[in-house]
């Protein structure tokens, strides 16, 4: 907090107890008077008309200042991400509609939609970091969950770590303004500057990975909240371990802005498929569980505190699979024996994007576009290689350098797979990673009170919801300057 703002708070001490229109009433008089006095004493000099002026007009700024400070600055925000939460689920036909109660009773209250656009693509760790930075991901630079690694040398690592991200986030702007900062397993939160952080980090997916966890979270913070909870916060650990513990972090630390991801809803219907038993058990549980954040945050009892609920993307379902990277390794455009290539396709789900190796050390090889289009036709009759259209649209929102796109035209999905024995096979599975304007792609975004004038129809607009709500200066798309 800077000085100019710590003296505001002491002037203001005794005025805060007392509603703002009385504030505000209040400030008046005591800025005219100072008014007034200083008018007075200028009055002696030739240019009074004019420095009386100014002042008049810089009195109105220094109210217009004070008061929107007493306004704001004890306003509080939660953002809880629900991973994996198909907007379809709320439609008023669902079967699931009725599932969600304590959501139902939020969103009545809320600016809610359930026709919330993903990003493209529409992955977990490009959307999360959309939604804190109001950007897409060719400009926040997590373009996807995981990093361009044909060889699988980096051991199945996602993109962890915060600095990855290239542009300033909700949490770099409450920093400088001196508010107090914390997430709970937020996605690309890895060596964050957060002041009570615990991010999403895995390797082994086992129960040794806690000592891991306990390291990068913020010191002892990690100890302080399992000795108050019992619980442990894990990848192999539900939604109940998340929420207990963010609600234990929120009464022990009280920040300002505070984030809290879960996972268990997106598993399932990985795992089970979207309306399945599994799937409605998981919601339920969730629902409960947003129940309880809301009664133990006092929500709809505190002004001063607002909440945003927001998923990533929705869900399909697969019924077949193409390994792009299989053509191209016939093609000679990959060289597992040396592990070098000069293509590849990173795929994401429901599209792939060609991508080329300009290192120094890439494999030699030529790409005939056309010769691919025809086997890629041949082999996968669900696939489309776009080259020009859809093209622009990945070069303006995710890879500034992608020589093509591979999309699905119906329920199939792609595989990066070397290993893979058939390039096109049937399967049966659900997974998201398709188009953002696919409609089962959609998710569901709300915003607490409705005094907030921002609503979600993008996931990027989380970012300016947030900004709008804590008064927090942001530019978006300012850069790091790392
Ligand atoms: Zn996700």
């Amino acid at each position: 907090m800077n000085t100019n703002k710590r003296n505001d708070k002491r002037i203001l001490t005794s005025l805060i107890s007392l509603g703002s229109d009385k504030i505000s009433i209040k400030i008046k008089i005591l800025s005219s008077i100072i008014g007034v006095y200083r008018c007075a004493v200028l009055s002696l000099s030739k240019y009074a008309s004019v420095v009386f002026f100014i002042i008049l007009l810089s009195c109105n700024i220094i109210e217009r200042d004070i008061t929107t400070n007493v306004l704001f600055q004890n306003r509080k925000l939660i953002i809880l991400s629900i991973d994996g939460f198909p907007g379809y689920y709320n439609a008023s036909d669902s079967k699931f509609k009725d599932l969600t109660p304590n959501l139902n009773k939020l969103a009545s209250r809320s600016h809610f939609s359930n026709s919330v656009d993903s990003t493209y693509p529409t992955l977990t760790y490009p959307a999360h970091t959309s939604m804190l930075t109001g950007t897409d991901p060719v400009q926040h630079g997590i373009t996807y969950n995981s990093p361009i690694d044909p060889f699988r040398k980096y051991l199945s690592g996602w993109m962890w770590y915060d600095e990855d991200i290239q542009v300033k986030t909700i949490l770099d702007f409450a920093n400088e303004k001196g508010l107090k900062t914390a997430s709970l397993y937020w996605p690309v939160t890895v060596g964050a500057n957060i002041d009570f952080n615990i991010p999403q980090y895995w390797r082994s997916k086992t129960d040794e990975d806690e000592k891991l966890l306990k390291a990068i979270s913020t010191k002892n913070l990690y100890k302080e909240l399992k000795k108050d909870t019992g619980l442990s916060v894990l990848e192999t650990t539900g939604d109940k371990e998340k929420i207990e513990t963010a609600i234990s972090l929120w009464e022990l630390k009280k920040p300002d802005v505070f984030l809290i991801y879960t996972t268990d809803l997106d598993s399932v219907h990985h795992e089970k498929g979207v309306y399945s038993l599994a799937a409605e058990e998981k919601l339920k549980k969730i629902d409960s569980l947003l129940g309880k954040l809301i009664r133990k945050i006092d929500l709809y009892d505190n002004p001063n505190l607002g909440l945003i609920v927001v998923s990533d993307h929705g869900f399909k379902e697969v019924k077949s699979v193409c390994a792009p990277n299989k053509i191209l390794l016939s093609m000679g455009a990959i060289d597992t024996k040396d592990s070098k290539w000069k293509y590849f396709f990173k795929t994401l789900g429901g599209i792939a994007i060609l991508l080329e190796n300009k290192d120094k050390d890439a494999l030699s090889a030529n790409l005939d576009i056309e010769d691919l289009k025809n086997r890629i036709s041949t082999e996968c009759p669900f696939a489309l290689l776009d080259t020009e259209e859809e093209l622009k649209q990945i070069k303006t929102k995710l890879n500034k350098s992608a020589k093509g796109i591979l999309h699905s035209k119906a329920n199939m999905a792609f595989s990066e797979s070397l290993s893979i024995t058939d390039i096109y096979r049937e399967m049966s599975y659900y997974n998201h990673g398709f188009l953002p304007t696919d409609m089962e792609m959609k998710t569901i975004g709300l915003v607490y009170p409705k005094t907030n004038p921002i609503k979600i129809q993008n996931l990027k607009d989380t970012f300016d919801a947030s900004c709008a709500w804590m008064n927090l200066k942001c530019q978006k798309g300012t850069s790091r300057n790392k």
